[in-house]
């Protein structure tokens, strides 16, 4: 095991990180800017380091000070959480160039999924479902049309470079199509300084439904199921739930096995999530994360197993600590994530909290850096918390969410607590009804 582990990181997940090398008894360091001097992860580590002043490209995204962080503590690995540098191909390169362990896969594979064509490519290859659509990027209009007329409209541009669910045009017809492609291309350009785009199948009312995997690098991988994630807001995920209502255990079993024989294949070494929306009983690929995700402790809830512990057993090439048979499915769990912001505007509402009241009991997880006292610095994404309930069944863990919420105080800044409290009595909610689009329609209606 490692000597030190060095988490690359702030908030929730850096706490989160920090437990479980505790629990394997892995001393930490903590790096931090200016800005988070006060936070819990920079009390409870072993060590800190002040990295640089508050905003992310100085601090959390500088990759010269957090290597000098490493070298002046002795870290031989570093946790880079998500978000920041979890993804950065090239920031992995430089640890290893410094013989310092990223606790994630290799650059190469970094790489491949970051590239969304390359990423569709190789899922393709190692048997994963994909949205049917062009082979690679289209710039001539004529080539677009032929390959719209043959998936059929309405069809979906999108930005090999892209992320964060921008750069993206739908046409719904031929007469559309030219226009939406100059559009993507130029917004891809501004947005990514790379206008290469792709076409697909444009699906109508899809449900977001990931796999967790873990794979030991060596070819040996194993799938914890999945997460329906289809409640969100401007791509961004909102609540998430594990199993996904939509799919019995069969289909679990199947689309769970295809992707851990295809990270098997890929020789894929560490946590990753393979990103699907799911429509008709299809599974359509999207993209891969190489990371650990927001939304994990619920996969944590019903196999109650640790992925960070595997994240830390697989990258010091102990591997994995299960086999696929051992891993059952108990129960079902929700996570609703606790954002500083308005729960009508989603406005981000930074500040001192006054009074604070994690709720407890059995089947209640809160993972939060935050406590009465502590003032939420504005520099950030607002995420504060999460609240994670377990049940025996998805009846049993909403109710008691709804008395989770109920005992939940965060005082002196805006949360978007009230809104899963409205989401809780929602009958499509209860029925588990829902695809991609229901937030978004709900949230319009009541404007
Ligand atoms: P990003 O990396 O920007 O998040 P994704 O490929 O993950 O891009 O897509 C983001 C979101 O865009 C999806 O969650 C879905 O809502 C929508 N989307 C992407 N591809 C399609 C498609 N083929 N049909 C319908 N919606 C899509």
């Amino acid at each position: 095991m490692f000597n030190k582990v060095l988490i690359a990181n702030r908030g929730e997940i850096a706490l989160r990180i920090l437990r479980a090398c505790r629990e394997l008894g892995i001393p930490t360091v903590a790096v931090h800017s200016t800005a988070d001097e006060m936070a819990m992860h920079v009390r409870l580590a072993d060590e800190s380091v002040c990295i640089g002043p508050p905003p992310s490209r100085d601090s959390y995204l500088n990759i010269h000070q957090i290597v000098a962080a490493c070298e002046i503590t002795g870290a031989d690995a570093v946790h880079p959480g998500y978000g920041f540098l979890s993804e950065n191909a090239k920031f992995a390169e430089i640890l290893e160039a410094h013989n310092i362990t990223f606790i994630g896969p290799t650059s190469d594979h970094i790489k491949i999924m970051g590239d969304k064509i390359e990423a569709k490519r190789t899922a393709a290859k190692l048997g994963i479902p994909v949205v049917p659509g062009s082979d690679g990027g289209v710039s001539d209009v004529n080539e677009a049309k032929r390959i719209a007329k043959d998936i059929g409209f309405p069809v979906i541009i999108k930005a090999t470079a892209g992320g964060g669910g921008r750069g993206m045009k739908v046409a719904k017809n031929e007469a559309e199509l030219s226009n939406a492609l100059d559009t993507a291309r130029r917004e891809a350009e501004a947005a990514f300084g790379n206008a290469e785009v792709y076409i697909e199948k444009y699906l109508g009312k899809p449900r977001h439904i990931e796999v967790q995997i873990v794979g030991d690098g060596k070819g040996k991988a194993i799938h914890l199921g999945e997460r329906d994630c289809s409640l969100q807001r401007r791509h961004q995920k909102v609540w998430e739930e594990a199993n996904s209502p939509a799919l019995n255990s069969e289909q679990r079993h199947e689309i769970g096995m295809i992707c851990a024989n295809a990270v098997a294949k890929l020789g894929y070494r560490g946590a990753g999530t393979i990103e699907f929306l799911y429509e008709n009983g299809e599974f359509y690929f999207i993209e891969m994360n190489t990371r650990l995700q927001v939304e994990h402790p619920i996969t944590e809830a019903i196999t109650g197993i640790d992925l960070v512990h595997e994240q830390l057993r697989v990258a010091s090439g102990a591997g994995l600590s299960v086999t696929q048979d051992e891993i059952k499915f108990n129960g079902h769990a929700i996570e609703c994530r606790l954002n500083a912001e308005h729960h009508r505007t989603f406005v981000p509402s930074p500040g001192k909290i006054t009074h604070y009241h994690a709720p407890g009991g059995l089947g209640i997880r809160v993972d939060s850096g935050v406590y009465a006292g502590y003032s939420i610095p504005p520099y950030y994404d607002s995420l504060i918390g999460k609240l994670i309930v377990h049940g025996r069944n998805r009846l049993e863990c909403m109710m008691r969410l709804r008395r989770a919420l109920d005992e939940l105080v965060i005082d002196g800044i805006n949360t978007t607590v009230p809104l899963f409290q409205e989401l809780i009595d929602c009958p499509d909610i209860a029925n588990g009804d829902y695809d991609i689009h229901w937030l978004e329609q709900y949230l319009a209606a009541k404007e």
